[in-house]
């Protein structure tokens, strides 16, 4: 379980993440959703730990994130703008991860894992192919491949089919459904799209200006919105 107690986050006078309290448990599929700005990514950021909170805390169970490596928090992240190596095969690139891990496998063992990820994310036969040879779609699969070789607990998704079209976004969402419920891992992903959250998730957080102004299932916060701005946001998706 994840928990964030009154996090805040401020970048020089600028208050980014003001006061978010969360609890995500073991196996959820939750929801960051919230227009542009609204704190997503800088949320996703400090629970993977590559920024640090300056007020509240965050959870890994009962231990305090900060004293927690990044290394061992088990986290595997897809975020939008975390490209593949585009020198590096799709098989060299999902194996990357577990090179630099602290848990050491042999050649066979890596060989065995790619064989096993490039299956599970639909991409059997195209290991030797280099990422300019392959699609967007596919490439979003590579890279989510490679943030599931190291076996994480949690798994953090930043707008994972941000730059793709609405048909191969519309598949990627119902791959990532089964792949969710194959592996029961925890995962958190941001959007800005409502449909694809309410669609997806079992738990939808909405932010505005760095807040959460709901929180709840997508059944929840459909029937009973409870601002102005949810209704209207929500709203927007129709
Ligand atoms: P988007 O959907 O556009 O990615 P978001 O909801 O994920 O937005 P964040 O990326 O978390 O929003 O950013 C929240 C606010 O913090 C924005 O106003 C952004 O400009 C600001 N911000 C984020 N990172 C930094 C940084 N390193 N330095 C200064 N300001 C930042």
């Amino acid at each position: 379980k994840i928990r964030l107690d009154h996090v805040v986050k401020t970048f020089d006078t600028f208050r980014a993440v003001r006061d978010v309290s969360l609890d995500i448990r073991s196996g959820a599929l939750l929801a960051l959703l919230g227009p542009s700005g609204s704190g997503k990514t800088t949320i996703l950021r400090m629970v993977a730990g590559l920024e640090y909170s300056d007020g509240g805390q965050i959870f890994f169970g009962d231990q305090d994130a900060t004293d927690i490596p990044v290394r061992d928090r088990g986290v595997g992240f897809v975020f939008q703008h975390y490209a593949l190596f585009p020198h590096m095969t799709v098989a060299e690139n999902i194996a990357f991860g577990m090179k630099v891990s602290k848990v050491k496998r042999d050649r066979a063992a890596i060989e065995a894992r790619v064989t096993e990820l490039l299956r599970l994310v639909r991409l059997e036969g195209l290991g030797d192919r280099f990422p300019a040879q392959i699609s967007g779609g596919q490439r979003q699969r590579v890279a989510l491949a490679r943030a599931l070789s190291v076996d994480p607990k949690v798994l953090l998704l930043d707008e994972p089919f941000g730059a793709l079209d609405a048909n191969v976004r519309h598949d990627l969402r119902r791959w990532l459904r089964e792949i969710y419920h194959e592996l029961g891992i925890t995962t958190i992903f941001v959007t800005h799209d409502q449909e694809e959250a309410l669609d997806l998730a079992d738990r939808v957080v909405i932010l505005k200006d760095g807040k959460i102004v709901q929180e709840g299932t997508p059944e929840q916060v459909c029937r009973d919105p409870q601002s102005a701005f949810v209704m209207k946001f929500l709203g927007d998706a129709n």
